[in-house]
């Protein structure tokens, strides 16, 4: 296998989003992305990163991921643990996709994190897309690629990051209007606030008409208002410090 990668970092934690959360996953930050998202606890990954050759990457996977494949505790050999390329934008980088088919032919169940700004289209058929749709509080509303909609299956998640009450109300409208219940699992994340060490001048800020939701708000509206959506938080951020790297 030929071709290189930029890459943040290569690290085992669990899953910390999605409808896998929870499961130890092996998670591929690739460097780079063209968003500035206010949230974003990722900013490290916007320029930190070293070229890596795709076959050093599959090894350094297969390493990991070895104490999981050799368990005595598996009857059948494990499906454990998942691979997620994340980053970043994984699709910036040309040969994420390459990189993606490589791993599942290797038997990975496949994850990628993106943006929903990029045509996923092309991605191999065997990987499970989480694509973000990103809420007015992001500051990268303009950005959503809608016609990446259209490509989504039952095994692709669709994830909303929302920090306001306005974020909200658009997710739910977007719900509606593109007919997303029944398409594939919703996600409706809660922004967890940064840590002054995640805090960076380059994201954008929230727009300061936007109201502040709390996570249990979030929940409650949920709730009341019967969306066929998942809840969730960003469990690494509980279980670790908030601001911790390579979990
Ligand atoms: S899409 Fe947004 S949250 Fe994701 S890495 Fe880029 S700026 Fe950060």
């Amino acid at each position: 296998m030929t071709g290189t990668l930029v890459v943040n970092e290569i690290y085992l934690s669990l899953q910390g989003e999605s409808t896998f959360a929870g499961l130890p996953c092996v998670f591929i930050r690739l460097t780079g992305c063209d968003l500035r998202c206010s949230y974003c606890d990722t900013a490290y990954a916007f320029t930190e990163g070293k070229k890596q050759t795709l076959a050093d990457v599959i090894e350094k996977v297969r390493a990991l991921a070895k104490p999981f494949k050799n368990s005595t505790l598996n009857p059948q050999p494990s499906t454990l643990p998942l691979v997620e390329l994340t980053g970043g934008e994984p699709l910036l980088q040309k040969n994420s996709r390459p990189l993606m088919s490589a791993l599942c032919d290797d038997g990975f169940t496949v994850l990628i994190e993106t943006s929903g700004a990029h045509d996923i289209s092309k991605i191999d058929p065997r990987v499970r897309r989480i694509m973000d749709l990103k809420c007015p509080s992001s500051g990268e509303v303009d950005r959503n690629l809608f016609s990446n909609l259209a490509h989504l299956k039952g095994t692709d998640e669709i994830k909303f990051v929302i920090g306001a009450l306005e974020d909200y109300e658009w997710a739910k409208a977007q719900i509606t209007t593109h007919k997303l219940a029944g398409l594939c699992p919703l996600l409706f994340s809660w922004v967890h606030p940064l840590a002054p060490a995640q805090q960076n001048q380059v994201l954008k800020k929230v727009p300061a008409d936007l109201t502040p939701i709390t996570r249990t708000e979030l929940a409650e509206k949920i709730i009341a208002d019967a969306l066929p959506v998942r809840f969730q938080i960003q469990q690494h951020k509980i279980i670790w410090p908030p601001d911790q790297r390579g979990v």
